[in-house]
Formats: C-alpha cells, structure tokens, sequence
C-alpha cells in the first residue's frame, strides 16, 4: 500500500526528473538501515543511489519507478555503513610472512584492499611503514575509485626509534619505508619530508615492546614531531602500550592514540585530559587476542567467513601442532590475555566517560591481524568490553570517518558516499550478524557478495 509522506513528492521528483539521470539512479528498499550515528534504525527503507553518492534516504516509501530505474529489494536486510579504519597496515604480509619489504608492491596492496572492502571494510588507514612510490600513486587511484579496493589513507613512512620501534624482527623497513630520527633536526626533517609528499597522518612509535627493545622514543624527539607536524597543519598518531606513556603524549600534544593503554587502568586524570584536549583514542583490542587466539582454535575459525579471509600458507601454520605450542607458550599467552582484559577494561571506562573512540585493529601489521576478520572480531570484542552493538557500529563507521576529518563516509545520509554493507541478519542486538554479509556497495555500486566467493 502506497504511504504518503512528504519524501515521495520529492522521491517522485528525483526519480522522474531528467530522463538521462533518472537511468544511473538504483533504488535500494525493503531493508533496515542503520545509519552509523547510533540511533534507532530506520525500517523499511528506501535508498536512492546517483552515481557515488546517497541522494535520498527516507522510510516506508513506495513510489512506482520510471523505466530504467535499477531497483533493488533487500527486504529483511540490514544495512550498515561501510566500516572504515583508523589503523591497519599494507604491504607487510605475503601469507604466514612478514617484515619483508618485498612485500611492499602495488598488487599485494591491492590485494590486501580488496579483501577489506569484500569484508565490508572500505576505507583504511595504512598507518606507517608506506613505501611512498606504491603508497601515493595507490592512494589517488583509490581515492578516484578506478580499482578494486577498500579506499586508502595513510601516515607515509613513519617515525621509530635508533635500535628501536617498530622492531626491524617484527617490521623489516626498506630505506623507503621508515624514519628512525636520532636529533631534533633529523625528526623536523623527517616531518617535513612527509609532509611535502602529502601523508594524511605521522605516525610515531614510541615504547620498547614490552621491554624487548633497549630504547624508547626520547621525549624531545617526540615533542619536535608534534611541534612540526602541527605546524604544517597535520596530526599525530602514537604507537604506545604503557598509560606512563600515553598521559605524557597526550600533555605533549598527541592528536591520537593509536592503541589501547594495556599496562594499568586508565586514572581520572588521564581521562580528563583526554577529554579536555579532544585526543582519540584506538583500543586495536583484537591485536593481543589474534597473538594467541587461532592456536587456540575457537569454532569460530571454521567457519567460512573466518576461512575466506586466510591465506593458505596461514591456514597451513594454524593447522600445525608446533606451531600452536609455541604460540600458546605460558609467558607470551598470559601476557596477552593480561593486556586484552585490561584493553577491554580501559575501552569501558573511557567510552563511558565521553572520550572519542576510533576504529581499528592493526590488521596487516602482521600475518596474524587478519584483514577485514579482524574488523568484525574487533566489534565482537568492543561489544565484549561492555559497549553495545549499536554503539560499536557507531565507532567503526561514524566516529572513525570523524576521526580521518572525513565527512563524505561514515553515516548513511543524502549527500554522502553510498559506501554500505548489507546483512542477512540484525546487528543491533547481536553483534555477530556483521558477519552474515550479503552485499558490499562501494561508491555507489555492488562490489562483491558473500565473502565465501572470494579468494584470499
Ligand atoms: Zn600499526
């Protein structure tokens, strides 16, 4: 039955206007959107798509479409909007591998990106370790929409420490991928040098890995970074584990703190001045758990959408016994699972309090931060910290688009890119059914299906 509200004058004018525009334009109906700000869902929703862009979004509206009207039915659907993260690396992982700057190229990137994007992830962030001849040239085709691909944004090479962070083990840099400043002058420099080249974001690492490294970032190396990078108009991003080092980032500038503090529970103090100074906060909860959690071997990992998102070589190392012993070796395990309760804890807390949370997992960091996986397993987990489904949607779509200063993504309303996720489930209360994917739309079209189509 046809329901009359103000939207289908206008629907009605949108659709029949110029026969020529009234060709590309798809309408989506039938579904449950969840718009990425958080409040109730819209049910029965009508979605009109022109070109990359959401022209009309409004419920219950049935109008008849002129020829040439792509429609689209998603009844008993959800749709979220496309995940976006604020933390993820490419070019570091090649299957079971990786700190092999070989694995630094244009198709093992965009292979990378679009398992993210077949995983409802469509937009990243590359923080650090970027060899800028693929990253910059990359980052415009995506930008353009002229690849496959989740869209990529990223921190150029990144600023460690002399015999520090990130460890050369764990993150084998080419000269082309990293800055190891050891003086004032050499940090500005390396600041500049990024800043010229047009990094979104620098990226610092700052701690000594859990006391594996002998050195940490120095105090006035870091202070120069902010000093620079704010006065060439960009923010910075902190690789840290220890709230020591979070409260003196954060009282030296820092713009983002890009991993949960995991040593002790966050104080009152440090609250406040993460809210007075309006510093975000990434928790990357998944990256302690993904340490130990495939040795372990929960269900979930047979499971296809867990299956499709594993290169063979990895799922090789998964299924070998010594492997998991190692893995699940008692030092390294309760260490860990130590530092994911007390992420779990602090995520709670800060949330509560009104921090600004962003979304990311440090997926492709490492063989074992699975892209795309990780994503979802970090809803799981934020959900698990205590947050609820539908504020966890909110942090990984709207709140991480705020933290990239991106308003063109992130929420699913008229004017933004038609950048969305449908589901053969309901998340708002289950938070799982993110992970009953039946669609990916990116920049206005379906991109991929069900993620049991696609190859890792
Ligand atoms: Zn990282």
């Amino acid at each position: 039955m046809t329901r009359y509200s103000p939207l289908v004058a206008a629907l009605l004018l949108a659709i029949a206007a110029p026969c020529a525009l009234a060709q590309d334009a798809t309408v989506i109906r039938g579904a449950r959107v969840i718009d990425g700000r958080g409040g109730p869902a819209i049910e029965d929703a009508t979605l009109i798509i022109r070109g990359e862009h959401i022209q009309m979004l409004g419920a219950g509206i049935r109008v008849k479409m002129p020829d040439g009207t792509k429609v689209v039915d998603y009844e008993g659907k959800t749709i979220i909007p496309g995940l976006v993260s604020d933390h993820s690396h490419i070019g570091q992982v090649e299957g079971a591998q990786s700190g092999n700057p070989d694995f630094f190229t244009r198709e093992n990137s965009l292979r990378q990106l679009r398992q993210w994007e077949v995983y409802g992830v469509t937009t990243i962030t590359s923080l650090g370790v970027n060899n800028p001849a693929v990253f910059y040239p990359l980052r415009a085709e995506l930008h353009a929409g002229s690849v496959p691909g989740a869209d990529l944004f990223g921190a150029d090479h990144g600023i460690g420490v002399p015999n520090g962070a990130p460890p050369a083990t764990m993150m084998k840099a080419g000269p082309n991928q990293l800055d190891r400043p050891a003086t004032v002058a050499e940090a500005k420099a390396a600041v500049d040098a990024a800043a010229a080249r047009g990094t979104d974001i620098i990226k610092i690492w700052v701690d000594d890995f859990n006391g594996t490294l002998p050195v940490k970032m120095k105090p006035e190396i870091y202070k120069a970074v902010i000093r620079e990078a704010h006065a060439k108009h960009l923010r910075v991003a902190a690789h840290l584990y220890y709230l020591d080092d979070a409260r003196k980032l954060v009282d030296a500038g820092i713009d983002i703190v890009a991993h949960g503090v995991r040593d002790k529970p966050v104080d009152a103090a440090f609250i406040q001045s993460m809210r007075k100074r309006n510093v975000w906060y990434i928790p990357t909860l998944d990256l302690n758990e993904a340490a130990y959690i495939y040795a372990q071997h929960p269900a979930w990992m047979d499971t296809p959408f867990f299956q499709h998102a594993v290169q063979p070589d990895l799922a090789r190392q998964f299924a070998d016994p010594a492997w998991k012993a190692k893995a699940l070796d008692g030092k390294a395990l309760s260490t860990n699972e130590q530092a994911l309760a007390m992420n779990l804890k602090n995520l709670k807390m800060l949330h509560d309090a009104g921090v600004r949370i962003g979304f990311g997992t440090d997926s492709g960091a490492t063989p074992l931060r699975i892209p795309g996986f990780a994503e979802h397993r970090e809803l799981e987990l934020m959900v698990q910290a205590g947050l609820t489904p539908m504020e966890a949607i909110h942090i990984a779509t709207d709140s991480a688009a705020q933290l990239l200063n991106l308003d063109d993504r992130g929420v699913l309303e008229k004017g933004r890119l038609a950048d969305f996720v449908v589901l053969d489930a309901d998340p708002s209360t289950d938070i799982s059914a993110t992970q009953h994917i039946e669609a990916v739309w990116h920049r206005g079209r379906q991109v991929s299906g069900k993620v049991e189509a696609f190859t890792p």
